[in-house]
């Protein structure tokens, strides 16, 4: 096996950090965590910059590329479903639902793995046809409490809520578990399901909280929306779904 075959190429996206006046300029800037669990698993990580509009050197990226993972992050402009902003929608990345729904589509048109993590699973579902809860609190008022944010003290790995997964599914497969508790970061969730996607992990409240292809198809296609990287040290079983998707974009790469 080769270095190119051992260890694949995996774009991942990121998010623009608007100027501090006499600091820093615009940026481009991910989670160290998401590279560092990425790279534990075998993946030459490749960080991807947000070119808005500039569809060339972005499929250039896109085709050096093996496999693609979605990170976790703002919120997505409801204009990608359809929706006119409400309130409870929080800032979004005009330039990051650009890029990730582009190579999104792109990935799923040409079969290349796919992991997406919280927003990321959004992204996924939005990418093909589906919708969101612009504030899972406000639209659901009988759901759990989902924005469990680490802040006063409370950590990322904190476990929320237990999630139901699927039987049968590759998230069963990999996890062998038919429950399953995971930390809980996020205030917006899939409302409408695409169609072509397959709920495989629910929470107790009926949010789908793990997407994947229905089961006649094989490609490797996973989002969750919990952050299985912060949850790797607390739970091994989360780094399953690193490497089955290393594995994928390695047989893909062959
Ligand atoms: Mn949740």
């Amino acid at each position: 096996m080769t270095e190119r075959e051992r260890r694949p190429v995996v774009g991942i996206t990121t998010q623009t950090l608007e100027a501090i006046p006499d600091q820093l300029p615009r940026c481009w800037v991910m989670s160290q965590r998401y590279v560092q669990v990425l790279v534990a698993a075998e993946a030459i990580p490749w960080v991807i910059p947000l070119l808005e509009h500039d569809e060339a050197t972005l499929r250039g990226i896109y085709e050096r590329t093996d496999a693609l993972f979605l990170p976790g992050g703002v919120d997505i402009d409801p204009a990608s479903y359809g929706e006119a902003r409400r309130p409870a929608c929080g800032r979004s990345d005009p330039a990051r639902d650009w890029t990730e729904l582009l190579l999104t589509r792109w990935a799923l048109a040409d079969g290349k793995p796919v992991l997406a993590v919280c927003r990321g699973a959004q992204i996924l579902n939005v990418a093909v046809g589906g919708t969101l809860y612009q504030d899972v609190a406000v639209e659901r008022p009988d759901a759990l409490k989902h924005d469990q944010f680490p802040i006063g003290g409370r950590r990322r790995d904190e476990l929320s809520h237990d999630v139901r997964i699927a039987a049968g599914s590759r998230l069963g497969r990999l996890l062998d578990a038919a429950v399953l508790p995971v930390n809980s970061m996020h205030h917006q969730g899939i409302a409408r399901l695409a169609p072509g996607l397959t709920p495989v992990a629910v929470a107790a409240d009926g949010l789908i909280e793990g997407v994947e292809l229905v089961p006649s198809d094989d490609r490797f296609v996973l989002g969750v929306q919990w952050h299985p990287e912060d949850l790797v040290d607390v739970d091994p079983r989360m780094r399953r779904l690193f490497d089955a998707f290393i594995a994928a974009a390695r047989a893909v790469r062959r």
